[in-house]
């Protein structure tokens, strides 16, 4: 840097404009006394800010104004302007030149300019210190001054150098720094007092602090328990409820049925009834044909009687009489044939009445039976297919626990007990609702299985044990270095306009925080939607720059591409997970069903039982009747061994006799036997008509019974029916009560708990502790939540 150039114009005794030009070399201004070669040192003292008057050898400020001579007028400002030359950029301004010029009116305006601009003296002060040519800096040797220097004291010559040399500019720094400090020290023993005075209220704050952030942890631990178990008891007591309506279902199906059958029972009852008062009004017509009968018959008997007391006293001497007791004897003969004749009928009718029981009975066995063998297969399908689930569910857990379809290698790891720092594969960390399973699944693929460790140093020693042990390949998640990745804003306000979006990926799973940079890494951006259809529409509209996938997870790539197609077989953590939970409530439900049908091939055994009983009493007492049935033809056949030998016998006297019958008494004892076989036959149709009267009181009997006990059975489940339903009221105020905490309480929905809070321990230890917390939280009753925050701004 060298000044190249000064321009004045109206400075002291320069009236003109003047330039003066000066090389890097040495430069010389002569002339004779008074001409104003000073003029120029002050010219320069002037611009770079001088301000006393003394120095610039004037009366006052604006004396340095060209104040006129004989024979020119004074001016009314002052200019200075000098150039630097600044190509080495020894001054910090980029610029090859730097003009500095100062301007003064009579009025006292001052003004000045760097590089043109105006400026204020302090940026021109700024810009120069340091470079040397600050006005303070005494590269200027005024006039008279090198006497001073040469006369002077030692030490005060020493001044002169010193400040030559620039060391002022450090003395000054210096004394500014000494100020500073004095200030500092100052503050620093005002910082003192305050601090003593905070600290004597700092302990009380502190116990406070402890106190509200014990709290807050037990308020925390109590928020967490407390809807977890809600959220428990809220599923149960919704699979319970759904459990009850089915049953409501299955009763009403049997309400109606057992209705249809009352009707068709009510029909059969008037049937029977009508058949019954048709059967006695014959019975009484029969009895009193009978009557008739019975009258003539002893009219008849009467008159044979007094026939044969005349005849006493009339001699006869033909065999007359004992041709007429023979031919009686065969009559009563006859009509005990016809007697047993008609009993056998009888019996026979008795017969078929129990026989057609009997079909009746084995028709409804076989329908039972057929149901007890329906039963007997479903319960052996069922338990065919419960064992097969439980095999599955076992398969499963130990599967999970185990890490079987973990790559060998990943299992080498998990189950070294010499390695620490793992935390497990990705798919294991989170937890996901069913419906979510099979997007986070195909989302994750093959990431499902990396390693999250706690850091890099970590993931080389494995690799290495991978490597050496010929173990494979395997990915991992070191906690330390693996980044969050996400879905920038706009792009996610703009989701929540298009339908068929419903979240992040990340937003639907849960897990535990230290992982939020692994899981925000692999789901954070993978975007989640209802369907394909949507999730092009959606990849459309955000330019294809994410990753979309549904909930039967198909996926839109970044770039548009589609992978998708059937439901993938993949066999890692999450969707093992889902299985199980899905094979666990088909067991349920197989096994609920199997308790129904069991409870009902009971009842069924029992009727069948009953239904065998009445066939084989039925099938025993056909046979006593066959049996009686064959007696009574062998007693018929002698009767009528008898009846022929008699007849023989009559023949041979009515031989003898000529044929000389007595035709009175013979047409009297025929008359009675034809009377007296009548009634019999009158009484055996009386029989009948009693057994069938029998048979239908019988069938009224039972169907009678058979709808009392439909109606009883109706009665029983709608009993039945109506406490379910009580018991499903109370189910629903039960969740209410549940919804409305999680509402009012917690001021969450149903639906986010459920994601959020998963009850991972035993249930009703879990209840034990939230009793316990709420009894320890009474303690806490004057928290002050505030002394936390207070604590740590006064600490
Ligand atoms: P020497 O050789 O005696 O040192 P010099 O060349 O240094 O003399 P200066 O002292 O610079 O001369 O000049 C002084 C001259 O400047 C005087 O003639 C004085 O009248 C003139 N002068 C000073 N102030 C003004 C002013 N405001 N208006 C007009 N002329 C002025
Ligand atoms: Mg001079």
């Amino acid at each position: 840097m060298y000044l190249k150039e000064i321009q004045t114009y109206g400075f002291k005794s320069f009236a003109d404009k003047m330039d003066f030009e000066f090389t890097k070399n040495i430069n010389g201004i002569v002339g004779p006394n008074g001409s104003g070669k000073s003029n120029v040192v002050d010219a320069v003292r002037w611009v770079l800010g001088e301000g006393s008057n003394k120095q610039l050898r004037a009366t006052d400020s604006t004396s340095v104004i060209f104040s006129g001579s004989k024979s020119r007028k004074a001016l009314n400002s002052a200019m200075v302007n000098i150039i630097f030359d600044n190509t080495d950029r020894h001054l910090p301004i980029d610029f090859n030149e730097v003009s500095i010029k100062r301007v003064l009116y009579r009025t006292g305006e001052n003004e000045y300019y760097l590089n043109g601009e105006k400026c204020r003296l302090k940026d021109i002060t700024e810009l120069l210190t340091d470079s040397g040519a600050a006005k303070e800096s005494f590269n200027i040797v005024g006039q008279g001054k090198i006497d001073e220097i040469l006369s002077t004291k030692p030490y005060d010559r020493r001044v002169v150098f010193e400040e030559a040399a620039g060391v002022l500019k450090y003395k000054k720094r210096k004394e500014e720094a000494i100020r500073k400090l004095d200030r500092t020290n100052n503050n620093i023993n005002r910082v003192n007092d305050i601090i003593k005075e905070l600290e004597t209220n700092l302990d009380p704050l502190r116990e406070q602090s402890i106190k509200a952030k014990e709290y807050l942890e037990y308020r925390d631990k109590l928020t967490n328990y407390d809807i977890s178990l809600m959220i428990y008891d809220c599923d149960r007591y919704s699979n319970e409820f759904e459990n009850n309506k089915l049953k409501i279902n299955r009763i009403n199906d049997e309400v109606s049925e057992l209705s249809n059958n009352s009707s068709s029972y009510d029909v059969s009852i008037l049937k029977y009834k009508d058949e019954i008062n048709k059967l006695s009004i014959d019975i009484n017509d029969s009895n009193t044909r009978l009557l008739e009968y019975t009258k003539e018959l002893e009219k008849t008997d009467s008159d044979i009687k007094l026939l044969r007391e005349r005849k006493k006293y009339l001699a006869k001497d033909d065999n007359s009489d004992k041709i007429n007791k023979l031919k009686e004897e065969i009559l009563l003969k006859n009509n005990e044939l016809s007697n047993l004749n008609n009993e056998s009928t009888l019996l026979k009718e008795k017969i078929n009445v129990i026989e057609n029981d009997i079909i009746n009975n084995n028709s409804k066995y076989n329908e039972i039976k057929n149901k007890i063998n329906k039963y007997n297969t479903d319960i052996l399908n069922n338990n065919r297919e419960i064992a097969d689930i439980k095999y599955k569910i076992s398969y499963l857990e130990e599967s999970i626990s185990n890490g079987n379809n973990l790559p060998n290698g990943i299992k080498s790891i998990l189950h070294n007990p010499l390695f620490s720092g793992i935390h497990g594969v990705i798919g294991e960390l989170i937890e996901v609702p069913d419906e979510y399973a099979l997007a986070v699944s195909t989302s994750l693929g093959g990431a499902s299985n990396y390693l999250v460790v706690d850091d890099t140093k970590i993931a080389s020693r494995m690799v290495e044990h991978l490597k050496h042990n010929k173990l494979g390949r395997a990915t991992f998640f070191p906690l330390d270095v693996i980044k969050e990745r996400h879905i920038d804003n706009d792009t996610i306000n703009k989701l929540q306009m298009i339908p068929g979006y419903i979240n992040t990926l990340n937003k639907v799973v849960k897990y535990n925080d230290k992982y939020e940079n692994i899981i925000m890494n692999q789901l954070g951006n993978v975007i989640l939607c209802d369907d394909i259809d949507n999730a092009n529409k959606i990849s459309k509209e955000i330019n294809n720059r994410y990753k979309i996938v549904t909930l039967d997870g198909q996926i839109v790539n970044v770039g548009g591409s589609i992978t998708g197609g059937d439901k993938i077989k993949s066999n890692d953590v999450v969707r093992q997970k889902y299985e199980l939970n899905e094979y666990k409530e088909k067991l349920n439900k197989i096994i609920n069903d199997n308790n129904d049908i069991l409870s009902k091939l009971d009842e069924h055994n029992n009727k069948l039982h009953i239904y065998e009983e009445k066939i084989y009493h039925g099938r025993l007492e056909n046979n006593t009747l066959n049996e009686d049935i064959n007696n009574k033809e062998s007693i018929k056949n002698n009767i009528q061994s008898e009846i022929d030998n008699l007849n023989k016998e009559l023949k041979d006297i009515l031989t003898i006799n000529n044929n000389n019958e007595d035709n009175e008494e013979n047409t009297l004892v025929n008359k009675y036997y034809k009377i007296k076989e009548d009634i019999d036959k009158l009484k055996k149709d009386i029989d009948l008509l009693n057994i069938r009267k029998e048979k239908a009181n019988n069938d009224l009997n039972e169907v009678e019974e058979a709808s009392k006990n439909s109606n009883i059975n109706i009665q029983k489940l709608e009993k039945e029916l109506s406490n379910i339903e009580i018991k499903n009221g109370k189910l629903e105020i039960k969740m209410d009560n549940i919804l409305n905490s999680l509402n009012e309480d917690y001021h969450i929905t149903y639906k986010d708990a459920k994601e959020k809070y998963i009850l991972e321990e035993n249930p009703e230890e879990v209840r034990k502790e939230v009793n316990g917390l709420k009894d320890k939280l009474r303690d806490y009753e004057m928290v002050n939540l505030g002394s936390i925050e207070e604590y740590e701004r006064v600490n």
